[in-house]
Parts: C-alpha cells; sequence; structure tokens
C-alpha cells in the first residue's frame, strides 16, 4: 500500500515535525488554512475514526489536547478548530486518519461555518430510533 501518511508518520519522508512519540507524529500541514496549522498521524495506518482502536483514540485525542495547549503557547492563536474529516463527502483527500489542528487569528478569512436548521420533533424521533440501538 502506498500511503503518503504511513510514510511521513514512520519518517521515511522529512516532515516538519513539531513532536513524536511510539504511536504518532505531529507535523505542520504542506498546506496550511493558518499559520501553525497541525496534523497528528497515528503512525499505524487506519483509514479513518471508523476504524480505529479505542485506545489509539482515546490517546489521539489526548495528544490533541497537549498540541492545541503547545499552539497556544507558542504561537498565542485567538482560537483554534479540532477537525477531523472521513470520507470524501466530508473533505477527506488523505485515507490515513488525522486529526488537524487549526489555529484561528482575527481576519484569517476560514470559513467553518452552515446555516442552522431546525431539529423538528418527528426527525428527532426517527433519528434516535435509528441511531440508538447502534451503540
Ligand atoms: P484531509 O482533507 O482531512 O484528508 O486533509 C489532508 C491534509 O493533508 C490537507 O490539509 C493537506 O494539506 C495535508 N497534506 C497533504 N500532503 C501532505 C504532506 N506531504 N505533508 C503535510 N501535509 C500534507
Ligand atoms: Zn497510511
Amino acid at each position: 500500500m502506498d500511503c503518503i501518511f504511513c510514510k511521513i508518520a514512520n519518517g521515511e519522508i522529512p516532515s516538519a515535525t513539531l513532536y513524536e512519540d511510539e504511536n504518532f507524529r505531529v507535523v505542520l500541514d504542506i498546506g496550511p488554512a493558518s499559520v501553525g496549522h497541525t496534523l497528528i498521524l497515528p503512525k499505524k495506518h487506519y483509514e479513518d475514526v471508523y476504524e480505529l482502536p479505542d485506545e489509539l483514540a482515546a490517546n489521539a485525542f489526548c495528544l490533541a489536547k497537549r498540541t492545541a495547549n503547545a499552539l497556544k503557547r507558542g504561537l498565542h492563536p485567538e482560537g483554534l478548530n479540532i477537525l477531523q474529516n472521513n470520507g470524501s463527502m466530508a473533505g477527506q483527500t488523505v485515507f490515513h486518519f488525522h486529526i488537524h489542528l487549526i489555529p484561528r487569528y482575527r481576519e484569517d478569512q476560514i470559513a467553518l461555518s452552515w446555516e442552522p436548521g431546525v431539529l423538528e420533533e418527528s426527525d428527532k424521533k426517527k433519528i434516535i430510533k435509528k441511531v440508538r440501538e447502534q451503540f
């Protein structure tokens, strides 16, 4: 399998690494949305969030928290988005699980917004019925 994030995470391709441990590499995104746009990459290949083992998922979010704090202390952004895309419809372009950390600055021109809909009572019941039993 030819996966660019496997190669970056395991050091086969050089990257702007901010942090590394046994299971993860934290790198600067090559096409940043803002100054300090960072990716958390597991060293093992999992395509998306659905495939992640529980322990890795827990550690990934813990590392996202540490990385958020490091970016906050180092770069002093005014906000920060944590984003994670699954499937091309959701904007995933590299099919190796990763978490984006996007520091936010005044007038950064990043658009991550939507027009809020209305949660109708009938939809609410249907959705709860369909999803609850899947846990
Ligand atoms: P996604 O659209 O969620 O799959 O995000 C993929 C991200 O990977 C994009 O933000 C790209 O800019 C970034 N990216 C792609 N190739 C590289 C690379 N070689 N090094 C660092 N970031 C990369
Ligand atoms: Zn991979």
